[in-house]
C-alpha cells in the first residue's frame, strides 16, 4: 500500500520561480507570516551585526553584478562554497542563483584530495572559500584547472601569518563594493520553468558507491520550505497563539553547516521563510552554542544527535538557562528514545522531535510536528513523525512486495521535493530515483496506522558519524592504495556518541604482512597505526577508522566480488564483543 501524507500544501508549488525569487522577492505568499518593517533576517553571531531583507536584496544584486563582470559567470557554470557558516554565505548563494549559476556547496574541513575530487566532479569555476579553509582551497586548486584569481575569500584573512602564497585575494565585501559602480550587467532566469533549473550540486553516496553530484533543483528546495512551513501550520489562520510553531520575537540558531542539505534547507531557507531571524554560527563549539543561546533568547534549535548528547551528558549544560527554547528539532540521523527522554527532562517547556530526510529527499520527507502537542508527545518512542505534505511512501520487501502498517521493508518515498538525478551517472540514478519519481532511501522503516514514520535501520552500506556522511567504498578505495593493504572492507560499530565508528577489516599484502612480522606485537601495532595514519593524512575528521583495524585473510564477498557487508557487520560485533 501507499502511505499518503495526512494533508496537502494548500497552494501551488511555483515552477516559474527561483529560490531567491522565491524567498526574497515574493512577500505575497500565503504561508509566509508578515514581517515587522526592518526586522533583523541573518545575525552574525559574534559580532551582532544583522542584515535586514532591504540590504540582503542590495547585497545579493551588487554582487552578482561584481561576480557577473569579473567572471562572466553564465547560466549553469558551477561555483563552490568551501566555507564555514558566515552571514555573506546566504548572500553569495542567492546572487550566484540570480545568475543562473549552480551553487556545490563542500565541507570547509575537507582535505586537499576530498575538495579536489569536488572541483573536479562539478567542474567549479569560481570558489568561495573561508580564510581559515584557504590553504587547503589553494592546494586542491592548483591539482585542477581553477585559477588563483577565480578565489574568493569571505572575509580578509589576518594579516599575520599568512598562508603560504596566499598573495591577496578579492573578498566578498571587496566585489559587493565593486557592484556599486556597475550598472545591471546580468539577465535572471525567468520564465514557467526556472524552477527547474539546477540550484545546488549536492554530494551525497547514496545506497552504494562513492561520493556522487546529486542536482537538486529550485524547485525541489522551494517544495521543501513549502511542506516545513505547511506541515508547522505556519501563517495558518485560526491556530491558537500557544500552538502557533513561529511567533514574533522567535529566533533560530544557524549552527548546522550550511553545507550540508540539513542546514541548507531547513535553518537557511525554511525558518528564514517561516519569518524567524537566523543567528550564523561560523563553527561549532558547545560552550559558545550555549552562550549563544541565551544571548539571542534562541527558541528554536535545530541540531544532530551528538549535539542532544552532549546537552543532556555535559554538565556545563545545566549552567545556561536554555528556558527560552520552545522546540528541538533533531535530524540527520536517529535519536534514541532514551536521550529523547532525558532532553525533554531538561528542557521541559520545549517540545523536542526527530525529522528524517536525506539529500536525495533535498531533506524533510517526515517530521514530528512540533506545533501539534499530541503529535510532539510522540516524539518521545523515537518516531521521525509523519509525512510533509504531499509526500508518499511505501514500504517494500526485499521482494518487491509492499508491507502494510506496521511492517518493517525499504523506504520509498515521492513527492515535490525529490531531487533530479545524479548528473552523469545514469547507473546510479536508476539505481536510486525510480521510475513514478519513487526514490529508494535505502532506510528500513516502519509507518504505524497513526502515520507515525520509525527509521528502524540503515540498509546501505552508508555510514553516519557525528550527522556525517561516511561511504565505506571512499575508505576502501583509499586503503587499497597503501602498499601494506591488499584488500580492505569498512563498516561501523554503533557508538552512544557519534552514530558509527568505522572499522577497517584489513588483508595485508607481503609488504604489509612483513611489516607486521618484524617485532612481534609492536611490529603490529606499528602498522595498524600506518594505516590509520593514512587515512588521517587525507580525509576529514570524521573519516578516520576510530573504530579500529582488524587484520583478516580475506574479505567476504560474492561471486561477483561485491563486499558481504552483513558478514563484515557480523565480524565487528564480535571484535566489540571481546575487546
Ligand atoms: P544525508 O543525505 O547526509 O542527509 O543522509 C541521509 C541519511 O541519514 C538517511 O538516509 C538516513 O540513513 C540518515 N538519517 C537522516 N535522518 C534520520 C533520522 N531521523 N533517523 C534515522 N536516520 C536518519
Amino acid at each position: 500500500m501507499d502511505f499518503h501524507a495526512q494533508a496537502t500544501q494548500p497552494h501551488p508549488y511555483p515552477h516559474d520561480l527561483t529560490i531567491p525569487q522565491f524567498l526574497l522577492d515574493d512577500a505575497s505568499h500565503p504561508l509566509r507570516p508578515t514581517r515587522a518593517p526592518g526586522s533583523r533576517w541573518l545575525i552574525d553571531d559574534s559580532t551582532g551585526r544583522a542584515y535586514g531583507l532591504e540590504e540582503i536584496r542590495e547585497r545579493v544584486d551588487r554582487l552578482a553584478r561584481a561576480v557577473r563582470a569579473t567572471w562572466a559567470l553564465e547560466e549553469g557554470d558551477v561555483v563552490c562554497l568551501y566555507s564555514q557558516n558566515d552571514i555573506d554565505y546566504p548572500i553569495v548563494v542567492w546572487a550566484l542563483h540570480r545568475l543562473g549559476a549552480i551553487v556545490s556547496c563542500a565541507n570547509p574541513s575537507y582535505t586537499a584530495g576530498e575538495l579536489e575530487h569536488q572541483l573536479r566532479e562539478t567542474r567549479a569555476r569560481v570558489l568561495f572559500t573561508s580564510a581559515s579553509s584557504l590553504p587547503t582551497a589553494l592546494a586542491a586548486s592548483a591539482a585542477t584547472s581553477l585559477k588563483r584569481e577565480n578565489i574568493v575569500v569571505f572575509s580578509p584573512p589576518p594579516p599575520e601569518p599568512q598562508p603560504s602564497g596566499a598573495g591577496t585575494f578579492a573578498t566578498v565585501q571587496q566585489l559587493v563594493l565593486h557592484g556599486w559602480t556597475l550598472d545591471k550587467n546580468y539577465r535572471e532566469p525567468r520564465g514557467p520553468k526556472a524552477g527547474d533549473a539546477v540550484a545546488f550540486l549536492s554530494f551525497s553516496s547514496g545506497t552504494t558507491g562513492l561520493p556522487k553530484a546529486i542536482a537538486i533543483a529550485h524547485r525541489n528546495l522551494i517544495a521543501n520550505v513549502l511542506q516545513c512551513a505547511a506541515h508547522n501550520r505556519t501563517n495558518e489562520p485560526g491556530v491558537p497563539a500557544e500552538e502557533r510553531f513561529a511567533r514574533p520575537g522567535d529566533v533560530t540558531l544557524g549552527v548546522l553547516p550550511f553545507y550540508h542539505i540539513y542546514g541548507l534547507v531547513v535553518t537557511l531557507h525554511a525558518a528564514i521563510f517561516q519569518g524567524m531571524p537566523l543567528v550564523v554560527v561560523p563553527r561549532f563549539a558547545f560552550q559558545g552554542v550555549l552562550e549563544s543561546i541565551v544571548k539571542y533568547r534562541i527558541t528554536h534549535l535545530y541540531v544532530v544527535p551528538p549535539v542532544v548528547v552532549m546537552l543532556v551528558n555535559n554538565p556545563i549544560a545545566k549552567k545556561y538557562d536554555l528556558a527560552h527554547v520552545r522546540y528541538v528539532m533533531v535530524g540527520a540521523a536517529p535519536l534514541s528514545r532514551e536521550v529523547t527522554e532525558r532532553l525533554k527532562r531538561q528542557l521541559p517547556r520545549a517540545r523536542v522531535g526527530q525529522g528524517y530526510g536525506m539529500t536525495e529527499t533535498c531533506t524533510v520527507v517526515c517530521q514530528v510536528r512540533l506545533c501539534a502537542a499530541r503529535e510532539s508527545k510522540a516524539s518521545v518512542n523515537g518516531s521521525a513523525g509523519t509525512l510533509v505534505p504531499d509526500t508518499v511512501a511505501r514500504i517494500v520487501k526485499p521482494d518487491g512486495t509492499q508491507c502494510g502498517h506496521d511492517e518493517p521493508g525499504e523506504l520509498w518515498v515521492k513527492g515535490p521535493q525529490m531531487a533530479l538525478c545524479y548528473p552523469n551517472n545514469r547507473k546510479a540514478t536508476e539505481e536510486t530515483f525510480l521510475p513514478g519519481g519513487w526514490v529508494r532511501t535505502g532506510d528500513e522503516a516502519v509507518i504505524t496506522k497513526d502515520g507515525l514514520v520509525y527509521v528502524v535501520d540503515r540498509l546501505k552500506e552508508l555510514l553516519k558519524v557525528n550527522g556525517f556522511q561516511v561511504a565505506p567504498a571512499e575508505l576502501e578505495g583509499h586503503l587499497v592504495v597503501h602498499p601494506y593493504v591488499q584488500d580492505a572492507g569498512v563498516v561501523g560499530i554503533p557508538d552512544d556518541m557519534r552514530g558509527d565508528l568505522p572499522i577497517a577489516f584489513v588483508v595485508l599484502s607481503e609488504e604489509g604482512r612483513a611489516a607486521a612480522a618484524a617485532g612481534g606485537d609492536k611490529g603490529q601495532e606499528s602498522v595498524v597505526e600506518e594505516i590509520k595514519k593514512w587515512v588521517r593524512d587525507h580525509k576529514v575528521r570524521y573519516k578516520w577508522i576510530d573504530g579500529g583495524v582488524v587484520f583478516v585473510d580475506a574479505i567476504p564477498k560474492n561471486p561477483s566480488g561485491k563486499i558481504l557487508r552483513r558478514m563484515l557487520r557480523d565480524q565487528a560485533k564480535l571484535v566489540v564483543d571481546t575487546r
